[in-house]
């Protein structure tokens, strides 16, 4: 638990305890039996004894969803990556799904702004992740990221099954995430739909309408066919999924994307999983930490808060942190920044040992 002392430390590690002090000391940071060790200390040190400790703090322990009272906990809206081999139609599906969402007159004007963006249908909101490509979705993942609800493949049915779509579907399998199979293209003379889903099923991606699992809509992203089906598919396995969050508490989620602009400094795109995020809030993401100076949604309007499921933009954080990166809001500015400061302590001694073990006899494995 947070604000262990030294001697419960020793005793959880069954070390003595002089053990820790010792290494305490060489960290730099002497403290006595009974004082309490901040949580990366903690972890750092046992680390360093070879034990992998992980302090929870009442955050975090909030941060899973069965330590929210049921009551609390309210429907939230699908978050939706849509992956697929290059050239098969990603990005003219997102242009035709915000069209979609303008012509309806509902959601009013949707733009690309901040890298992900959110339309209405039915009623109801969808929100896509513009940026994971394969790259980003597995550094989120190794970093224990759950960014995304649904996977929407995209297959071009001119082109089949191709090296980027079975990676795809590893990446959406290992991170247990459903499939629905987007076969784009259908307009294209060449065109096979069919062949498709019978590719698919030697990657254990088959249709419900064979006895599968996965929901298949024909649609051509250029023009404009089937995508009112495929989003309701979507809302769909959202349904099945039955997604909830609760919205009131402190927000927590993940970075999406960071960037540091000219007149605006640190900018962060976040996805919120479970709380809301208000302009004020003190929070940490990654090494960085600030007071959310000013916050813009999806459409580029200036926002107050966000709840979960939602994506924005966030100005005021001391420097640019990391895609995949959790974020956390705290009740008051300094715990915020001392845990900031913790974290860029341990990434630096961390980065401090990784070059002291680059000897001259390793230094040759690493050419
Ligand atoms: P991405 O690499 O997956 O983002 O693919 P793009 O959206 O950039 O599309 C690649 C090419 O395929 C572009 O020239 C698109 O115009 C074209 N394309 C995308 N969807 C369709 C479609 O439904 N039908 C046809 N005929 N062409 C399409
Ligand atoms: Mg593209």
């Amino acid at each position: 638990p947070q604000g262990s002392t030294v001697s419960d430390l020793a005793e959880l590690l069954g070390v003595p305890a002089n053990d820790i002090i010792k290494r305490l000391f060489l960290l730099g940071t002497p403290l006595t039996l009974t004082e309490s060790m901040s949580d990366d200390l903690i972890e750092l040190v046992a680390d360093d004894l070879g034990r992998d400790v992980k302090v929870m703090t009442k955050e975090e322990e909030n941060s899973f969803s069965f330590y929210d009272n049921p009551e609390d906990l309210k429907p939230r809206s699908p978050v939706v990556t849509v992956m697929g081999h290059v050239d098969h139609g990603k990005t003219s599906l997102l242009d035709a799904i915000r069209h979609t969402g303008v012509a309806a007159g509902e959601a009013g004007g949707i733009t690309q702004a901040i890298g992900a963006s959110q339309v209405q249908i039915n009623g109801r909101t969808i929100t896509f992740i513009d940026t994971p490509g394969h790259e980003t979705f597995t550094a989120m993942r190794a970093r224990g990221a759950k960014v995304t609800d649904i996977v929407i493949l995209i297959v071009a049915a001119d082109d089949g099954v191709m090296p980027q779509t079975v990676e795809s579907i590893n990446h959406a399998k290992a991170a247990d995430v459903p499939i629905i199979v987007a076969v784009n293209k259908i307009d294209k003379p060449g065109a096979n739909p069919d062949k498709v889903r019978q590719e698919l099923t030697e990657y254990g991606v088959i249709p419900e309408e064979w006895g599968g699992q996965n929901m298949f809509v024909n649609i051509s992203a250029k023009k404009k066919q089937g995508i009112d089906e495929l989003l309701e598919s979507v809302l769909l396995e959202a349904d099945v999924l039955e997604l909830k969050a609760n919205p009131d508490t402190f927000a927590s989620g993940y970075v999406l994307e960071g960037k540091l602009d000219r007149g605006r400094g640190s900018v962060a795109t976040v996805l919120v999983s479970r709380g809301t995020l208000h302009v004020g809030d003190a929070l940490v993401a990654g090494l960085s930490y600030g007071r959310v100076r000013a916050m813009i949604d999806p459409k580029g309007n200036p926002v107050t808060e966000a709840g979960p499921s939602d994506p924005v933009e966030i100005l005021g954080l001391s420097s640019v942190p990391n895609a995949g990166d959790e974020f956390r809001v705290f009740q008051d500015d300094r715990e915020a920044r001392d845990l900031a400061d913790q974290r860029a302590l341990k990434a630096r001694i961390e980065e401090q040992n990784r070059v002291k073990h680059v000897t001259l006899e390793n230094l040759f494995d690493t050419m």
